[in-house]
């Protein structure tokens, strides 16, 4: 086709050109000005139509969200807030849309009545942005890695291990569920299922990827990942995607400072790449605020709280000195967190992660080394400590707004230390001989962790429900479109 993307004609700012250009109709005035946007740029182009010589009933059939083909001349606009308009000489309708029944009205709706129409959310500026921040975001992901030398590995989404055992897997079956085979003693025959065992959808490929880099040395993996999330939250999803770098030869030090430029360079690419769309956002944010009391409205703008991110460095401590200021801090009205004063080896809980992102550092934080009875099997154990306190080279990275963005650990690569760590927790070794090998045979140092994508994309376009930063949210009774 001979059209050329608005994003494409703004940017060339040439005059006196013959144009097709083609997109949806955000808004009509006058009989005269078509906002017209085809989803390249956040910009509507202006298309002036010449009303008096322009049939009454095509006229009428330029409403909001009806598709056009425009062809006229490039012209320098004399209107504000663009430099070049388009004077239509010849305008089809592709798509009529009924504005008495077209959901989209070129007014601001609610992010909520938004998420009832996902499916046509596509078309407002908000969510133009954010799913072009995502594209970018994505991209810059895998130009990371592969410029690091690193195996883009693609792990299985269907699995016979869940992993960590959390209970949180999504069954797979081919069974007709009103005839489900089952044993002798009433059990459910897995033998008789299409894999011949049960399975489930992943929960992470980390232990994939581990086999990876135990003979590519790097690797990662970016998917969909699923886990059924009972909570609701408007920080998990049912299907989310995640990144995981997977490194031989790496300690829990080089998996943070890799974990840290792997941020650090998405966002600034994303700064870089969608300015006008993250400018768009920074200000929808800025409008937001203004509707709060002084005291609630945050003091660094979105573009701010990015740029900050890249020119410094995150804050690494230690669990243990984590809950030495948590335990002497007063988060409100000199309430303290009380059940965490002797409360060395619970997990923290969000609260305790954005005091200490948001309240005492005012930065990302790093946590490491944490309790090993609160984190998985694979991670690699410390000695224990003058008290006999027992880590594990554990690291989560925590965002401010966010909370925990990555996850991550040293793995354990001492054969006798995993096994034995296995039993401990009940998880039987059989089922992970495939895993165990990778000790057993040519065993290495090795690190690597999970960064959550919808949670750099939630943070680096300051929305504040991951169901708003993927294009099909599924969460608990939602997966229609
Ligand atoms: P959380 O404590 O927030 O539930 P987690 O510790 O269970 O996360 P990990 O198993 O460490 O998560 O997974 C690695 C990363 O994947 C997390 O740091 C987070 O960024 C992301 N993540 C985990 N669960 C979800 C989810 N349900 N939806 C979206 N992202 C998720
Ligand atoms: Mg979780
Ligand atoms: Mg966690
Ligand atoms: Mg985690």
């Amino acid at each position: 086709s001979q059209r050329i993307k608005i994003k494409a004609l703004l940017e060339s700012g040439k005059t006196d050109i013959d144009v097709t250009v083609k997109g949806w109709v955000r808004a009509f005035r006058q009989n005269r000005f078509i906002a017209l946007n085809d989803g390249s740029t956040n910009s509507n182009l202006q298309i002036v139509v010449d009303f008096e010589n322009t049939d009454a009933v095509l006229l009428k059939r330029i409403t909001v969200g009806a598709a056009i083909s425009v062809n006229g001349k490039m012209a320098a606009s004399l209107g504000q807030g663009q430099s070049v308009e388009v004077i239509a000489t010849d305008i089809e309708v592709l798509g009529d849309s009924d504005p008495e029944k077209y959901p989209l009205q070129p007014k601001k709706h609610s992010l909520e009545f938004l998420r009832e129409i996902a499916h046509l959310r596509f078309r407002t500026s908000t969510f133009g942005a954010i799913f072009r921040v995502r594209n970018t975001l994505s991209f810059a992901v895998h130009q990371f890695f592969q410029e690091r030398g690193f195996v883009y590995l693609h792990t299985p989404v269907i699995t016979q291990s869940d992993a960590e055992g959390a209970g949180e897997a999504f069954h797979v079956t081919n069974f007709d569920l009103d005839n489900v085979p089952r044993t002798d003693t009433g059990e459910v025959d897995y033998k008789q299922d299409f894999f011949g065992t049960a399975t489930n959808l992943t929960v992470s490929g980390q232990l994939e990827g581990e086999l990876g880099a135990m003979a590519l040395s790097d690797i990662y993996t970016f998917g969909p990942t699923f886990r059924a999330e009972n909570s609701n939250t408007t920080r998990h999803l049912a299907e989310f995607w995640m990144i995981e770098p997977e490194m031989a030869f790496y300690d829990l030090n080089d998996n943070m400072d890799l974990a840290e430029a792997l941020l650090k360079y998405v966002i600034k690419y994303a700064l870089e790449k969608n300015r006008e769309d993250l400018e768009f956002l920074n200000q929808r944010l800025l409008d937001e605020e203004k509707t709060k009391p002084q005291a609630e409205r945050s003091e660094l703008s979105l573009l701010d709280k990015l740029q900050f991110c890249l020119d410094n460095n995150f804050e690494r401590l230690t669990y243990t000195e984590a809950i030495d200021i948590l335990k002497d801090s007063t988060p409100n009205k000199k309430k303290k967190f009380q059940y965490l004063v002797e409360g060395w080896g619970t997990d923290l809980q969000s609260e305790h992660e954005r005091y200490l992102v948001e309240k005492h550092f005012k930065k990302p934080v790093i946590l490491t080394d944490y309790p090993k009875d609160i984190k998985a099997f694979y991670m690699r154990q410390n000695e224990p400590d003058a008290q006999g306190r027992q880590t594990v080279r554990a690291m989560d990275i925590l965002f401010p707004g966010i909370g925990e963005i990555v996850g991550g650990s040293q793995r354990e690569e001492r054969l006798e230390r995993l096994e034995q760590r296995m039993d401990e927790m009940g998880i039987p070794k059989e089922e992970l001989w495939w895993y165990l090998d990778t000790r057993r045979f040519g065993s290495a140092p090795h690190a690597g962790f999970g960064l959550g994508f919808e949670r750099l994309v939630l943070f680096v376009t300051g929305m504040g429900n991951i169901r708003d930063v993927i294009p099909f949210p599924r969460f608990p009774k939602n997966a229609e479109f």
